[in-house]
């Protein structure tokens, strides 16, 4: 496991699934099927289950959060939904520059930077999803678009002290095609790397950069034992209460 000081974090990113009752149901089983108190666990619910779930979550330790949220504090901005309405509804993070959100709804490093600091300054902690496609990883690009996406993604922003990065390639989302220990390990130090020279050694030190992309009960365990893989951001098997579970008990053996 890693030897670093740092939380191990593993979120669970529901997408477009659970209504409110399903999710009431998964939080209320979940702690009976954790054998560690190690890990920290957060819950990006779906918007329309943030206050059920919060309430759901009251005297465990799950933590609950949103998937997305506009850059602007309020306004006319149809259908959209503001850093401060999350946290009204009980939220602690967000999710933000998922490859979704980037691919399906054009967003740009410079919109979700905006986001990102909307977010901090409305007081939620703030999940920076990075990660390279097939193309960009075959054309050898892979370190030249993680630099640009956290150098832009973060740009502005001095404290680090509430931001956790999470290294997604793109071509292992949903795929069932993770990434291997040693390729998540190398560009999770090169993301390290990255914050240590652009901020400073002490924040790359202390940050978080979880691994996404098709981690399922069967990958954790090697992907966790990389000394730069902080967590993990699963989606897919999170929707399942026994194989979240699964995932966050890696750390019990
Ligand atoms: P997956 O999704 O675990 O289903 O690959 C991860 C994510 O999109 O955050």
């Amino acid at each position: 496991m890693s030897l670093s000081a740092r939380p191990i974090i593993i979120t669970g990113n529901w997408k477009m699934y659970k209504t409110i009752e399903q999710s009431i149901e998964f939080i209320r089983e979940l702690p009976s099927l954790v054998k560690n108190d190690q890990t920290l666990v957060y819950l990006a619910v779906p918007f329309t289950a943030i206050n059920a779930s919060v309430k759901a979550a009251e005297g465990s330790n799950i933590v609950i959060g949103a998937q997305n949220m506009n850059d602007a504090s309020e306004g006319a901005f149809t259908g959209e939904v503001a850093g401060k309405m999350l946290v009204n509804a009980g939220a602690k993070f967000v999710i933000l520059g998922h490859s979704e959100r980037r691919r399906i709804f054009n967003e740009s490093n410079q919109f979700i930077n905006r986001k990102v600091k909307r977010a901090l300054s409305d007081g939620l902690q703030a999940t920076l999803c990075i990660g390279e496609k097939a193309s960009e990883r075959d054309e050898g690009k892979t370190e030249a678009i993680l630099e640009e996406q956290i150098r832009q993604g973060l740009e502005g922003i001095t404290d680090l002290s509430h931001v956790i990065l999470a290294y997604e390639p793109v071509w292992a989302i949903g795929t069932d095609r993770a990434a291997t220990p040693e390729v998540a390990e190398k560009a999770q130090k090169f993301c390290r790397s990255v914050i240590a020279s652009n901020w400073s050694q002490k924040a790359a030190e202390k940050i978080v950069i979880q691994y996404g992309g098709s981690v399922n009960s069967e990958n954790a365990k090697a992907l966790l034992e990389q000394p730069n893989v902080d967590g993990f951001l699963v989606g897919g098997a999170s929707l399942s209460v026994e194989t979240f579970a699964k995932i966050i008990n890696t750390l019990s053996g």
